[in-house]
């Protein structure tokens, strides 16, 4: 084998090397692709994942709808962990709901009103 051969077959090497870690990316892109597109019409909690919004610092963002009709984005981890199940109207009804309860019992010691139970 001479020297020009073993040129030749490292340069072959290279080609064949620059080709696998271009199909890898391509995978790798397919894989990201398919785990935002699977993401797509998934529920969590209140929220309805719509599409994806954007990719920040390999962060995915996605516009979701929530049940009582507002839109938000919403970062996918956060939705993952579940820190966040709604556009915010459910805190808002959680918190009415306590300060409801507080009321009634209010109520309730005084023997004033109707209240709900
Ligand atoms: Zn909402």
């Amino acid at each position: 084998m001479n020297s020009n051969n073993l040129e030749d077959l490292k340069n072959r090497i290279l080609d064949l090397e620059h080709l696998l870690n271009e199909s890898r990316k391509e995978v790798a892109a397919i894989k990201k692709h398919n785990s935002t597109v699977g993401e797509i019409g998934n529920k969590y909690g209140r929220l309805t994942v719509v599409s994806l919004s954007s990719i920040k610092k390999s962060r995915k963002y996605f516009n979701c709808s929530c049940d009582c009709g507002k839109n938000v984005i919403v970062e996918m981890s956060q939705l993952r962990m579940g820190r966040t199940r709604s556009c915010g109207c459910l805190r808002a009804i959680n918190a009415r709901n306590t300060i409801e309860t507080n009321r009634t019992a209010k109520r309730r010691e005084k023997g004033i009103g109707e209240f709900y139970v």
